[in-house]
């Protein structure tokens, strides 16, 4: 996979598939290390997916007897990953909410009304100040998540910001339904 920021949103679909892989090798075509290798990759692939990161919000996860969980209602975009944590908490309170509501619409609204803010906190993570760490635009942001990832490498205690998304990612004290 490769990943850039550009200032033009649209690039991903309003080339055609030829000008995305020229346009992407010629991002990274100063690259080093392996990239020159997955820019030749992709110029070989068959099966080319381009797209532009977005985070879809939608504004209810129920209708009626229909209840949305996981990436059908709150897929994070992957500069927050999560999805798999926010669908096993999604899916657990869901059916903890069903099984304590005789009226499946108190459960829907119960289920939402505890999980939405705990996935709207991991979902606008990388929306901070210097929250992502995927795309990055300057040298500055480069050489601090180099460093970030090079005193991780050597075991040091995660800085202030990851404590940070520590916090959002355990930001939800899941309801006990044993009791
Ligand atoms: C490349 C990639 C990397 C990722 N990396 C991470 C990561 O590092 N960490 C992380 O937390 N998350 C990651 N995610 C996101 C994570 O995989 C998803 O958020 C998570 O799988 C969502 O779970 P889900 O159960 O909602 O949906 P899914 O896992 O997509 O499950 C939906 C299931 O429904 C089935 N289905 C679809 N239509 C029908 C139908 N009509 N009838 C019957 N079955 C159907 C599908 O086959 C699928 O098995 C990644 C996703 C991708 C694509």
């Amino acid at each position: 996979m490769l990943a850039f920021a550009t200032e033009k949103d649209d690039c991903a679909t309003r080339l055609d598939a030829k000008e995305q892989i020229e346009h992407t090798a010629q991002v990274f075509g100063s690259g080093g290390w392996k990239v020159p290798r997955l820019v030749e990759a992709l110029r070989q692939a068959n099966d080319l997916y381009a797209d532009t990161v977005s985070q879809v919000r939608i504004p209810y996860w129920s209708k009626t007897r229909v209840a949305l969980v996981g990436d059908s209602a709150f897929a994070p975009s992957f500069l927050s990953g999560q999805g798999t944590s926010l669908a096993i908490v999604g899916a657990y309170v869901l059916a903890g909410e069903l099984a304590s509501h005789a009226d499946p619409a108190d459960a829907f609204a119960a289920y939402e009304k505890i999980t939405r803010p705990f996935v709207e906190a991991n979902q606008d993570l990388p929306f901070r100040q210097g929250g992502s760490s995927i795309l990055l635009r300057t040298q500055a942001e480069l050489d601090q998540r180099n460093h970030r990832f090079a005193a991780l490498a050597q075991g040091e205690v995660p800085q202030k910001d990851d404590d940070y998304v520590r916090q959002v990612h355990n930001s939800l004290r899941l309801p006990d339904y044993e009791q």
